[in-house]
């Protein structure tokens, strides 16, 4: 298991205080690191000392950005902290920030309260010091304020947490591609360099036949033992169980499993792609193993589409200990009823179980696709309830994230003939509006699908701090509002890149 990673918590004054409010800035401080401590954020908050020079800010900043545990910063000024001491950290700051805007008592003491109350706790004017000196140098960050008393509030951080968690691990992310992109297809292309700029990520092709080697070097005896496993774990048909007529394709998909997950930790990568146009000596597709590995973590796009396996693998990072699941979905047929539109969106085999609770099914079946033999898949609908999906796009000049919040229904019907995995969802606002927006923004029909609470937050959240233009479909978006966005987000992304 990987450690905890940390946030440290950073806190603002100055020296003019005298020592006495100096070590209740700090007592205060630290019983709010206690509050977020015991909120059960994803990562451990760390008390610093209290800041109130420049030289002391520069080192914190520094020590963070050279800490591979620390993931961001939460900075609050509970006192005044003249800003300008803060313009070398900020400048040099390369973790996430939030900017958290509190008191340490909720209570204003009306009948009491004397001047050394007010110039102890002016956050107030002391946080506008600071924001206005973020403004200034256009420093990335989230603001959230409130009482940490309010669960809201305190709901809030949490989002934020994951989302810098995200962005530690896309910086620690190495992708493996075996083979290329599908030949002609536009939208999973990319700029490969940009993206290790933007989302950290390190992606690198692999030969194929690399892959078939390691399959040919696992054992049968250890094989066999993970097919066993799969009885435990799904309802395998019975032409696939150990003595059915076809248990070898079973064994075989389990091979795959066991080769990809020792080639993925081999090279320590956390995501990787496959293209069934580049299959060199596999036998069949991976499904199963492809399905498994990205139930256990890993991300994942089809057709060579990085980009897709780039989002999932963060979205795992963030939905991680959550309720839901994250998978590579694809937008494939509509019910085009009117007022019943729904989209149904599958792929060729290699949609995560995790969008289900349910226990899925083992089977096999030919894929015409491809031209090897039968390919082993689990086949499941994933569960009813919120979710989003969120694509990514190379607009040429920058990374557009699309993401529109859907509701995942069940399909009007059993689905008797349909032999993978899938989805039937109902997009936000309508089917109309959503389709519109998504064509006239230029996202792909491969996406990230994530069912976790506060799906769309941690995206929202995540954007924000990569610093990636995110287009939002959901319940109150108009084709009015949306298309004026993208306009915007045109205008802003041109100038913001000279700044
Ligand atoms: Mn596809």
């Amino acid at each position: 298991m990987t450690t905890r990673k940390q946030l440290w918590f950073l806190t603002g004054s100055q020296g003019l205080y005298g020592p006495e409010v100096l070590e209740q800035v700090a007592d205060n401080s630290k019983a709010l690191v206690a509050k977020l401590d015991a909120a059960g954020l994803i990562a451990d908050v760390v008390w610093k000392p209290v800041l109130t020079n420049r030289e002391d800010i520069l080192r914190t900043v520094l020590e963070a950005n050279a800490d591979p545990g620390c993931i961001g910063i939460i900075a609050w000024m509970h006192t005044f902290s003249p800003a300008k001491m803060w313009i070398s950290g900020l400048e040099a700051l390369q973790v996430p920030l939030l900017h958290l805007h509190t008191q340490p008592a909720d209570e204003l003491p009306w009948a009491s309260i004397d001047m050394d109350f007010m110039n102890l706790n002016q956050a107030a004017h002391g946080d506008r010091e600071f924001g206005y000196i973020e403004s200034r140098l256009g420093v990335a960050r989230k603001t959230i304020t409130g009482s940490l008393n309010d669960p809201a509030v305190l709901h809030r951080i949490a989002i934020w947490a994951r989302a810098a968690l995200a962005a530690a691990a896309g910086r620690q992310m190495r992708l493996v591609r075996f083979g290329d992109n599908m030949r002609n297809v536009a939208v999973t292309e990319g700029d490969k360099v940009e993206a290790e700029r933007v989302f950290g990520v390190s992606i690198n092709t692999y030969g194929v036949n690399d892959l078939a080697a390691a399959i040919a070097e696992v054992g049968d005896a250890e094989a066999e033992s993970l097919a066993a496993e799969y009885e435990q774990c799904y309802d395998v048909v019975a032409q696939l169980r150990r003595g059915g007529a076809r248990h070898d394709a079973l064994v075989y998909g389990a091979k795959q499993e066991l080769a990809l997950l020792s080639f993925l930790k081999a090279h320590d990568a956390t995501a990787f792609t496959t293209n069934f146009e580049d299959l060199g000596a596999l036998k069949q597709l991976p499904g199963l193993a492809v399905q498994r590995l990205s139930a256990a973590g890993y991300g994942f796009g089809a057709e060579g589409d990085w980009k897709t396996a780039i989002l999932v693998r963060l979205a795992k990072v963030m939905g991680q200990g959550l309720p839901g699941g994250a998978s590579l979905m694809e937008d494939y047929t509509y019910h085009l009823v009117p007022g019943e539109e729904k989209i149904l969106g599958a792929h060729m085999l290699e949609v995560c179980p995790s969008l289900s609770a349910k226990r899925p099914s083992l089977q096999i079946h030919p894929l015409g696709i491809g031209g090897r033999d039968d390919p082993v898949r689990l086949v499941f609908t994933a569960d009813a309830g919120p979710g989003i999906v969120v694509g990514l796009a190379d607009m040429g000049e920058r990374f557009r994230l699309t993401l529109n919040t859907v509701e995942l229904v069940e399909p009007d019907a059993p689905l008797l003939k349909l032999q993978v995995a899938r989805a039937v969802w109902r997009p936000d606002p309508n089917f109309h509006t959503s389709t519109e927006c998504w064509l006239n923004a230029g996202a792909p029909h491969h996406t990230c699908m994530f069912t976790v609470p506060d799906a769309k937050e941690l995206f929202v959240d995540y954007a924000q701090l990569a610093g990636v233009e995110l287009a939002l479909i959901a319940a109150d978006t108009t084709a009015k509002s949306f298309s004026d966005e993208l306009r915007w987000n045109q205008a802003y992304y041109h100038l913001a890149r000279g700044f």
